[in-house]
This record gives structure tokens, C-alpha cells and sequence, in this order.
């Protein structure tokens, strides 16, 4: 490939994969990778979890190690925050000063945390996580018999509830929804993880909303909607995300729930391009457009947009995937469904050993496990080849998950 040059916008998972991506397909023009922490780009999952819990160091969670770029030949703007990229000039503008020139930009800002739109939300002690930052924040508030107050229980919610039961805090939940994780879980599913943590001792405040956070100078109490007040010594709020896509505003490309890209992660404007959970992604196997906020959709969405910007792309159809460990339970997911499908449960939910197919028009398009990760990978491949199921051959768990096709 000619001396061009490339620009990563980003230095996430999806921005890290890019970039090797770009010089493993023989990549050998100028690539720059600009992102605004001051890390090299590093992995999440064990912000929650290990790291949070001081069982892993943070080298560990580093994408690839620190003398990677340079022996790649990759520039790196770390702690640089890219302003906005200019179709019309095509440069970027960092917010320090300084344009780089590109002649394609791949554009993998992720997301940011949404924050708790609530008076006291300033508060020394009102915390939430998404960076190596946020976690060590989080860490020096720990101490055994320390007490925490939880906003929102979705994957943050859930995990650091359990690290921190887990290090000897009280926590206490306040999540609006009646189950945690239905959104993406559904509520039976939902409903067996509530009881998880009951049993480890989380205090639950469910159908509930934090209305206020108080305290003089650092947060003392959560007061909720229905009157209630819970005293605490610190508070994590987890309450969903949204794309960080200012990068682009004035770049006219299309932004609706992300940034809007096709199978072969093109913007819709020329030479821009977009992975990870900035993207709504069209995806040919639900026939619509998805937005995936995980780990493994940034490694692989990240080195497809590379492979596309180098001409030799192919439709992204790779099944949505991810698992999130709960004290000594693994719960994984794949697929995408959007809460009308058909449910179908092999196993137990009440012995926590099940997956649980959704099916829509007969084809499983998504399915959830607990502490049943292989039949949740063959599952994988029942969503990806999408040919009709058989209800009673997905629930027969003496028949074998790699033929429950219908004949
Ligand atoms: P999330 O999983 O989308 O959950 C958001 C939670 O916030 C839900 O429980 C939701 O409740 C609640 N919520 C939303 N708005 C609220 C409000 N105004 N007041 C109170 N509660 C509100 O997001 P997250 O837990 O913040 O996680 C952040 C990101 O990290 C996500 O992208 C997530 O996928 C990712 N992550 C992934 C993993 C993993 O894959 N294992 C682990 C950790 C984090 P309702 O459902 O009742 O609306």
C-alpha cells in the first residue's frame, strides 16, 4: 500500500486493534493514533473486577505492551484530545493546537457515562467508572465494613457490587427497573442475578430512583423517589453510556444512537470511518442497526474497519458477544434481541445452570447462560447460521446443541 497516511481517532480497544490490524495486513503509510487519556490503550473488563480488587495490576489490562507502537511504527498522541475532523480539508484539529493531515480517518471515540442528573451529583464521594482513573478513585474509598450506595444495576452496578461484597463493604442498590440487567437480560434472567446477590448480601432497592444526593461537602446519604434515605460513605453511579460522537458534528457524517455505519464501517462520509460503540453498525444478521458496548465487539469491529480502509473488507456479521463474571457465576450473552422474542430455557434458572434461547420467527437470534459457557458458544452458532429451531430440541438438554435444527 502507498505512503498515505491514516488516523485513529481514539486510542480505545477498537482504536488499539485498529492499528494493529492496519500494520498486520501490510499497512506501511504514516498511522497515527490519537486518544485522550493519557494510558496506551488498555482493556476495561477488569476495571470492574480484578483491577478493582487489587488482584491484577493495571500492565496487565495494557492492549499490547507500551513498546509496542514504536516498533510498529505507530505515532501516538496519548493525553491529546482531537477536536474535530474536517472532511473538506481533511485534517484533524487536536484541542491542543496542531492539525494532522489524513487521507483516512478511522473515528473509535466509544462512549462516555452518563451522569445522575440529580442535585449533590457533585459531591466528593459520588463516583462512577470507566477509566483506570475512575477505578482507582473507586479503590481508595474501599475498606471492609465501609458502606456503598449503588445508582443503576446494570453491568457496573452488578459487577462492582459484587467486587465490593466481595473486599468486605456494605452495598446497597437502587436500580428503576424491578430486576437488574432486563434491558439487555430480560426479566427472568434478570430475576435469578437479583437473587445471586441477595444471597451475598446486597441490600435492593428495586422500581426505585435516586432523587438526591446529600451531605455538606462529601455525600452522606442517597435519598430516593419513594422517600427512603440510605445513609453511605460513598456512592458509584452506573447509568448506561452514550457514543461520543462530537468529534464528527460538523463533519455532516450521519449520527443517530452513534455514529451510522455500513457492514463495512464507512461513515456516510467519504474516507471517514467508525468501529466500536461509537458506531450504530447495520448488521445483515438482524437486518437492522445495532450499537454493541463490549469488549470482544471492539477488538474484532476495530480490525474489520482496518481491513475495510485497506480495501480488502467484508461484511462485519460477527455475532455480538460478552460474558460478565458475578462472584463465583459467569453469565455470558450473545446475539441481539429486542425484548418481543419467544423465550426458551434449557436447564434450571431456579439451580442458576441454564441458557435461555430467544427466538424470533422461530430462528434463535440471542441467547443468555449461566455457568453454561459451551453450550453458550454453540448457541453462538445456531444465531449465526440462522436456520429455524426446534423449541422442544433447544430445551432437551439430551439433545445436542449442535443439531436442533428443524429437518
Ligand atoms: P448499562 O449496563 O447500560 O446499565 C445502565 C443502568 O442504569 C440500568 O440499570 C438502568 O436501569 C440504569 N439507569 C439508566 N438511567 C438511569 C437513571 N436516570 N436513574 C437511575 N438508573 C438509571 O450501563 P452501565 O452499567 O453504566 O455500564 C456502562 C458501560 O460499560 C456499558 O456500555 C456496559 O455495557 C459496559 N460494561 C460491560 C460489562 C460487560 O460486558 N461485562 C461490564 C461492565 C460495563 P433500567 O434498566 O431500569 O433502566
Amino acid at each position: 500500500v502507498t505512503a498515505r497516511t491514516f488516523v485513529i481517532v481514539g486510542a480505545s480497544l477498537a482504536g488499539a486493534s485498529a492499528a494493529a490490524t492496519l500494520r498486520e495486513e501490510g499497512f506501511e503509510g504514516r498511522l497515527v493514533l490519537v486518544g485522550e487519556e493519557s494510558q496506551p490503550p488498555y482493556e476495561r473488563p477488569p476495571l470492574s473486577k480484578e483491577y478493582l480488587r487489587g488482584e491484577q495490576p493495571f500492565e496487565k489490562a495494557l492492549v499490547h505492551p507500551l513498546d509496542f507502537y514504536e516498533a510498529q511504527g505507530i505515532e501516538t498522541r496519548f493525553g491529546v484530545r482531537a477536536n474535530r475532523v474536517d472532511p473538506s480539508e481533511r485534517v484533524i484539529e487536536l484541542e491542543e493546537g496542531g492539525r494532522i493531515q489524513y487521507d483516512k480517518v478511522l473515528v473509535a471515540t466509544g462512549s462516555r457515562n452518563r451522569r445522575l442528573p440529580v442535585p449533590g451529583a457533585h459531591l466528593e464521594g459520588v463516583l462512577d467508572l470507566r477509566t483506570v482513573a475512575d477505578a482507582d478513585r473507586i479503590r481508595a474509598e474501599v475498606a471492609p465494613g465501609r458502606r456503598a450506595v449503588l445508582a443503576g444495576m446494570g453491568f457496573i452496578g452488578a459487577e462492582v457490587a459484587a467486587s465490593l461484597r466481595q473486599m468486605g463493604l456494605e452495598v446497597a442498590v437502587v436500580q428503576r427497573g424491578e430486576v437488574p440487567l432486563s434491558r439487555v437480560l430480560g426479566t427472568e434472567v434478570g430475576r435469578i442475578l437479583a437473587d445471586i446477590h441477595r444471597d451475598h448480601g446486597v441490600e435492593m432497592h428495586f422500581g426505585e430512583r435516586v432523587s438526591a444526593l446529600e451531605g455538606s461537602q462529601r455525600v452522606e446519604a442517597v435519598r430516593t423517589a419513594g422517600g427512603q434515605t440510605l445513609l453511605c460513605d460513598f456512592v458509584v453511579t452506573g447509568v448506561g453510556v452514550e457514543p461520543v460522537t462530537e468529534v464528527v458534528a460538523e463533519a455532516e457524517v450521519e449520527v443517530e444512537d452513534g455514529i451510522v455505519v455500513d457492514e463495512l464501517s464507512r461513515t456516510s462520509v467519504e474516507h471517514i470511518y467508525a468501529a466500536g460503540d461509537v458506531t450504530s453498525h447495520h448488521h445483515p444478521l438482524f437486518g437492522r442497526r445495532i450499537r454493541v458496548e463490549h469488549w470482544n465487539h471492539a477488538i474484532k469491529h476495530g480490525a474489520a474497519a482496518a481491513r475495510s480502509m485497506l480495501g480488502k473488507g467484508t461484511p462485519y456479521t460477527e455475532v455480538p458477544w460478552f460474558w460478565s463474571d458475578q462472584y463465583d457465576h459467569n453469565l455470558q450473552y450473545a446475539g441481539h434481541h429486542t425484548g418481543e422474542e419467544e423465550m426458551v430455557v434449557r436447564g434450571s434458572l431456579e439451580d442458576r445452570s441454564f441458557v435461555v434461547f430467544f427466538l424470533r420467527q422461530g430462528r434463535v437470534v440471542a441467547a443468555a447462560a449461566l455457568n453454561r459457557a459451551r453450550e453458550l458458544r454453540r448457541a453462538m452458532e445456531l444465531i449465526r447460521v440462522g436456520v429455524p429451531a426446534d423449541a422442544h430440541l433447544l430445551r432437551d438438554e439430551g439433545v445436542d446443541l449442535r443439531a436442533p435444527a428443524k429437518p
